[in-house]
């Protein structure tokens, strides 16, 4: 055991964790599931939502794991019939003021809230809401928010400030409690908020309620819009892309998108996309093969070489292209055309 690791028991097994971890990430090591609902492993532990409580040795009462840092020597309790009451009133508060809409909720099936309301057993609720349950929302091209769905974990305030650096979310004080305010001059439409919400409380727009989560294919790829290379998760229903999200644990983005990553695929399923090449003849385009098209550029490339050399030609490849493709751009026009005329459009 080196100087920067600690000891303790969790669940009564013997764990050694790295001083300064927290004791949800200990127990997470060591395999033990602790349910949460607030914490994101990309942010700073919130600590609102009451489901991580743990008891600890010589501690009255059940303190959230999220937030509590390991200590040599340390007890921990994970699952006792005092953490699972916490856990089922933290729940029950939540659902007080939770419309169950599931049926026409996309969230639906891949809901937190729904997942811990059922690993957890409650079968109703007997509280009566405090105070009525609508509240009016925002929508933008992109987002909705459906803010009587929000569990108030206030994950999306987070992710707006400390991953997006954004700060377009806030939590308020509103007539009906707390809630979250949004401002529309700041909001970038990245859609991280979209990402880490754990309910159906901010969602995309453009497909909503036409499909289910158990009705998509979840596909990987890479974004085809710059060279960053974000790495999507394609979710698509009848071989159309319904919704697009970041992969979570993908390098480089880490689950984070910009606008056009996230939202700014209909392009795909255009009517007005070109599929074959078109080549202009007297003024008029004409479909043509590619083996045609590609024999024609080749001519007039070697017209135009033969006519006024090489540097009369110039190639801007684009920055949608991978950076192989770029590469072997540069390699046309510098070791077959000859030329050095040669650049690239990533200039934003
Ligand atoms: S947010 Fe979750 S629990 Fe709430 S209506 Fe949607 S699916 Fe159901
Ligand atoms: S909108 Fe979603 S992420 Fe934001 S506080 Fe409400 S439930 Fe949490
Ligand atoms: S879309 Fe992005 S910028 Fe806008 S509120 Fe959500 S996280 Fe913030």
């Amino acid at each position: 055991m080196g100087m920067s690791a600690v000891k303790l028991k969790i669940d009564g097994m013997e764990v050694i964790a790295q001083k300064g971890s927290t004791v949800l990430q200990a127990a997470k090591d060591a395999g033990i599931k602790i349910p949460t609902l607030c914490f994101h492993e990309r942010m700073n532990p919130i600590g609102s939502c009451g489901m991580c409580v743990v008891e600890i040795g010589g501690k009255s009462e059940p303190v959230a794991s999220c937030e509590t840092l390991v200590e040599d020597g340390m007890s921990v309790v994970t699952q006792s019939e005092k953490l699972l009451q916490a856990r089922r009133d933290a729940l029950t508060a939540i659902l007080v003021h939770h419309p169950l809409d599931c049926p026409i909720c996309d969230k639906a099936g891949e809901c937190q809230l729904q997942d811990l309301v059922f690993e957890h057993g409650i079968t109703h609720v007997d509280m009566e809401a405090p105070t009525s349950k609508f509240r009016e929302g925002y929508s933008t091209t992109f987002l909705r928010s459906w803010p009587e769905r929000c569990v108030l974990c206030t994950r999306c305030v987070s992710a707006c400030n400390e991953i997006q650096g954004i700060g377009a979310l806030q939590v308020v004080d509103g007539p009906e409690g707390r809630q979250i305010s949004y401002d529309e001059s700041k909001c970038v439409s990245c859609g991280e908020c979209i990402q880490v919400c754990p309910v159906g409380a901010i969602l995309e727009k453009k497909a909503e309620l036409r499909w289910r989560p158990w009705e998509v294919k979840k596909v990987r790829t890479t974004c085809p819009y710059c060279g960053v290379g974000c790495q999507l998760l394609l979710h698509v229903k009848d071989n159309k892309i319904v919704k697009v999200s970041g992969v979570e644990d993908g390098e480089p983005n880490k689950g984070r998108l910009c606008v056009k990553g996230r939202f700014g695929f209909d392009f795909i399923h255009s009517k007005e996309r070109l599929t074959s090449p078109l080549i202009r003849e007297n003024g008029e385009f004409r479909e043509a093969s590619w083996d045609e098209a590609l024999d024609l550029i080749a001519d007039k490339f070697k017209q135009i070489i033969a006519e006024s050399g090489p540097d009369a030609l110039a190639g801007l490849s684009c920055a949608r292209s991978i950076n192989e493709d770029s590469y072997n751009m540069q390699k046309l026009f510098r070791g077959v055309f000859g030329t050095n005329n040669i650049d690239h459009c990533a200039r934003t």
